[in-house]
């Protein structure tokens, strides 16, 4: 029986790299051609990019065509995130999604709206049966645009399997990026274990280029289990981004060791992409070292075999071997020659700009393995098992107005319960993280019924009870109150709050609600007219808006319009 599981368990694990995926079923979903902006699996501060970024000329409103046929499954608006984004399920098992967009097609745009006026509401996430809203290949769906978490126009674009919604990567399934470029080695870095497999501070090793594609490290003495580290990006033909590189493969004397690709990867296990890089290096110098090793709690599936990625020193001169690659096959090879020894005292542990010592007397010793609830007078701390993947050491310290928690150099992969107690009880008052670099931000100001804010959380810093009595201010931005406005399609509000951002905010005309849209990275609320303004030839408009310490304000304007 055991030997059957072993080997069921070697055919899974082989599958894994041998998915087919339909080439050319997919089609363009932009009449242009096709240059990344970024692609799948490239590292961001918390997650692994789900989809790749195409451009769109620098501007919006290019049409979006459905890449296949199929049915819009879901969409989902939202002032963060992917803001205006659109899933179509199609008949093969995948579902392609669309994010970041203007304005969806006249028939999901009037399907939509609809129930947007009948909730009151401008987010909203919607489900759709099968063939409620059928979809064509090459139909036009949408609009590009910029809308949610994104810094410049571009289309968003996902293929994930609709039955897990697994996510990936949309260059397997054939589109046409002219790629002929190797990918760029940055640096190798060497990590020393100790006897618990902790990890040293990463030793950056000279590197030099041999050839197009070869580099080569300075010589390593080295002894026991090491680990190495490597950052870099990749290029394609038609534009200069650094996009991330799609395979890593390792070989020590020409045996594989670690071989992980970006082909696919399950959302729930995006967060551990602070175990993929090195968290600590990364909060330090903002770069990143993608680890060729798996460190404690790494249980991502993006591995192609089940080696631990380490190498132990062999007494002969030997090679270790680093092979980047890009999905059209473009190479890049880095050799690090070793030599069994005591370690390199010439090797410097890259720890430069080294933290200010956080770490005092009133460190706490977290096992891993067991729940914690800390008490103190004003605040409780709750730290799940599991939340950081290792034993570590954090400053918990209560203080007289705030509550620390502190350890800038460890990631936190669970949500931390803070309750924090309210004690003079004002009108304002607001739970506020101070963070490493001194940043003030909201965290809550939500309240128990024993009075306590309560705030889940993966930030660490300093929590404390800070006061904002200051209401979002309200302006006309194109237009003044009391104009005729009857060939305006817009109507543009500025709305503002300085400390700690807008919470809520509803607008009636005539006192009808309406469907304005809220635009975070403007400051602003438009509302194009559309066939559920009912004019009054004398309109009045009420806008009312609420901070997130509960400071509201109202305004009214009126505008003529025939
Ligand atoms: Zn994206």
């Amino acid at each position: 029986m055991k030997k059957l599981l072993f080997l069921v368990l070697l055919v899974s694990i082989n599958t894994n790299s041998q998915t087919n995926y339909p080439k050319g079923y997919f089609s363009n979903p932009l009449n242009i051609e096709l240059i990344l902006n970024g692609n799948f699996g490239e590292s961001r501060p918390s997650h692994f990019h789900s989809g790749i970024d195409f451009k769109t000329q620098f501007k919006e409103g290019l049409n979006v065509f459905s890449s296949a046929e199929g049915y819009v499954s879901r969409i989902s608006i939202k002032h963060g995130g992917f803001g205006k984004a659109l899933y179509v399920n199609h008949p093969n098992g995948y579902t392609t999604v669309y994010g970041h967009l203007k304005k969806f097609n006249k028939k999901i745009e009037d399907y939509i709206k609809r129930i947007q006026y009948d909730k009151k509401t401008y987010q909203i996430e919607h489900y759709l049966k099968k063939d409620v809203l059928k979809i064509e290949k090459n139909e036009k769906i949408a609009n590009s645009g910029n809308t949610g978490s994104s810094f410049g126009p571009h289309l968003h674009y996902e293929i994930r399997l609709t039955k897990n919604q697994k996510a990936l990567n949309p260059q397997l399934f054939g589109f046409e990026i002219k790629d002929t470029r190797k990918p760029t080695i940055n640096s190798v870095f060497l990590y020393n274990l100790d006897s618990l497999n902790n990890i040293s501070d990463p030793i950056k090793l000279k590197i030099t280029k041999i050839n197009d594609s070869v580099y080569q490290t300075e010589k390593v003495f080295a002894n026991g289990s090491v680990g190495f580290g490597i950052s870099g990006f990749d290029r394609q033909d038609l534009a200069n981004n650094k996009n991330g590189i799609y395979k890593y493969s390792t070989y020590y004397n020409n045996k594989k060791i670690i071989d992980f690709n970006f082909e696919s990867f399950y959302f729930e296990e995006s967060i551990k992409i602070k175990t993929l890089i090195d968290y600590k290096y990364y909060i330090k110098n903002k770069s990143r070292i993608i680890k060729l090793f798996k460190d404690k709690g790494n249980d991502l599936s993006i591995y192609l075999n089940n080696k631990s990625g380490y190498i132990n020193i062999e007494n002969n001169p030997s090679v270790y071997k680093i092979i980047v690659s890009d999905l059209n096959g473009n190479k890049s090879i880095v050799k690090v020659p070793i030599k069994h020894s005591d370690f390199n005292k010439d090797l410097n542990s890259y720890d430069e700009n080294g933290l200010a010592n956080t770490l005092l007397t009133s460190n706490k010793y977290i096992n891993n393995k067991l729940d914690y609830n800390f008490k103190f007078e004003n605040a409780e701390i709750k730290i799940a098992k599991n939340t950081f993947l290792k034993d570590i050491q954090l400053n918990i310290e209560s203080l007289k107005d705030s509550i620390k928690i502190i350890n800038p150099e460890i990631a936190v992969f669970k949500n931390i319960k803070i309750n924090f107690y309210n004690k003079d009880n004002r009108k304002g008052n607001y739970l506020a993280l101070k963070n490493k670099d001194g940043n003030e931000s909201f965290a809550s100001a939500n309240l128990n019924s024993k009075n306590y804010f309560y705030h889940k959380t993966k930030s660490l810093g300093t929590y404390f009870l800070k006061n904002d009595t200051i209401p979002p201010s309200i302006k006309l931005k194109n237009f003044k109150n009391n104009d005729w406005i009857s060939n305006k399609n817009f109507i543009r509000l500025n709305i503002i709050d300085n400390e700690t951002g807008i919470k809520n905010y509803k607008v009636k005309i005539n006192s009808k609600w309406t469907l304005f849209e809220y635009e975070y990275k403007r400051n602003e609320l438009f509302y194009e007219f559309d066939s559920y303004f009912l004019n009054q030839t004398k309109n009045l408009i009420e806008v009312f808006i609420e901070d997130l310490a509960g400071n509201k304000t109202q305004k009214n304007f009126t505008f003529f319009r025939n």
